[in-house]
């Protein structure tokens, strides 16, 4: 498959370029030249298929032309250790629950697929020389990057996060790891962080000396896997006879989980349409509203992975429909609501149904109570463990919530980080030291 640059100057690239690169030279996202519809059979047969089936289709029409058949199904079954399940909330609304993986948050897929696909390529040459990835996180990123590339030879990551703005546990999470995981506490916000990264890949002296990937959803191999989920949720609600008017919310911050789902309905998954989910940082809500995209600084919020103030992924969507406002706006809807409100949906959804939501997903139930239409059915993603936020679920709904133990080992470990300024001066001198050694 030939990738190309929503910016348009750069060079097209191959799988590998795109993923080892990450970003295309003219700040662009990369985007596949071809989106390949899945057979009819396919869709018919689907509620009877596994997950892995389902996912392993979905990866060939992605990666099919660049990954041997074998190689792709142990990544995919390699990534998928856990299963994604939609979970009824109450008689229209269901919860994709995309938390049952290592590190309890969604972008584990995105992050495990990644880290081994690019082992793959690294392991197909010889001249063995590590690839550094870097990963600006305002919380969950970081933990899922970190432990989906744990331990995998050739790679070393560094997690920038914005220091104080990620809960306790998130920090664990990837604080606490050591061996080829560096996390650097940043001084500033995650568009700071997330602009030294940027920088970084710009740095032509930088890149001489090491080279360099990022693993945010720019990267077509964290983003692209995350269509799975869209696919295994239209099957088992086809199961439940439940499919035919299906309206699919993602909670979303840089939007890569919702332009997944986009590519999902592009191969021909019959969603009928989109909401999109935004916490007080409104910015794509703003532009269904009025045709005017304003990106800005972010503000803190308590579903604090969705504190994005300019999301990267939106250049794909624009690319994705041509830049057609009208028919971006017919297929996907917004919401945005502010702390009060988010709080308001946990206790609400907790007294109403007894099902406890995390910040995020709380968005995105609250968009479906607010916006589905007679004869729709929902599905929102619960795209976190409410007990990777404890505190803040805990006094929305008033009663304890149990931690998981694969959370509560995280908090054993001891923390390990890196402090910096958000200069990009002081973050390129500390990486050419890094590469000296
Ligand atoms: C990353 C994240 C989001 C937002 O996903 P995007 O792909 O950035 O839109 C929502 N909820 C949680 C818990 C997250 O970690």
């Amino acid at each position: 498959m030939i990738y190309y640059s929503t910016n348009g100057q750069a060079p097209v690239a191959t799988l590998e370029k795109a993923v080892v690169k990450g970003l295309a030279e003219d700040k662009g996202l990369y985007m596949p030249q071809q989106i390949k519809p899945l057979p009819t059979d396919f869709y018919e047969n689907i509620e009877k298929m596994t997950f892995h089936e389902i996912a392993f289709q979905v990866a060939s029409s992605f990666f099919g032309e660049d990954i041997d058949k074998d190689a792709l199904r142990n990544i995919v079954n390699d990534t998928l250790s856990f299963d994604c399940p939609v979970h009824q909330i109450n008689e229209r609304i269901y919860s994709l629950e995309l938390f049952h993986g290592p590190t309890l948050a969604f972008k584990d897929v995105g992050a495990r697929f990644m880290a081994r696909l690019l082992q793959y390529f690294i392991g197909k040459k010889d001249n063995g020389k590590l690839v550094n990835v870097l990963v600006a996180t305002s919380g969950d990123t970081g933990s899922a990057v970190a432990n989906g590339f744990l331990g995998v030879e050739g790679i070393h990551v560094y997690v920038l996060y914005p220091k104080g703005k990620v809960s306790k546990i998130q920090e664990c999470q990837f604080t606490t790891l050591g061996k080829n995981i560096t996390a650097l506490e940043v001084e500033g916000t995650f568009d700071d962080c997330q602009a030294l990264v940027k920088n970084a890949f710009m740095d032509t002296e930088l890149n001489a000396h090491m080279q360099l990937t990022s693993a945010n959803s720019i990267n077509v191999a964290r983003f692209l896997p995350q269509a799975f989920y869209y696919f295994n949720a239209y099957a088992r609600m086809k199961a439940l006879g439940k499919a035919d008017n299906l309206v699919i919310c993602v909670p979303s911050g840089n939007f890569g989980n919702i332009t997944a789902a986009l590519f999902g309905h592009a191969m021909g998954l019959p969603i009928k349409r989109f909401i999109a989910a935004n916490n007080a940082n409104n910015v794509f809500y703003e532009y269904l509203q009025t045709g005017k995209y304003n990106p800005r600084a972010s503000i803190q919020t308590i579903a604090n992975a969705m504190d994005v103030g300019a999301p990267s992924n939106f250049a794909r969507i624009i690319d994705l429909y041509k830049n057609d406002y009208n028919t971006i706006k017919t297929l996907i809807s917004g919401a945005t609501y502010n702390d009060s409100q988010i709080k308001d949906a946990m206790n609400q959804c907790y007294q109403a149904n007894k099902y406890v939501l995390d910040p995020h997903g709380a968005c995105g139930y609250q968009a479906l109570c607010d916006g589905l239409n007679e004869g729709e059915y929902g599905v929102f993603c619960e795209t976190a463990h409410p007990a990777k936020f404890k505190d803040t679920v805990e006094s929305a709904i008033g009663t304890e919530i149990e931690i998981p133990e694969r959370l509560a080992a995280f908090m054993k470990g001891s923390k390990q980080s890196v402090m910096m300024d958000n200069t990009f001066e002081n973050f390129k001198a500390f990486l050419m030291q890094e590469a000296q050694q």
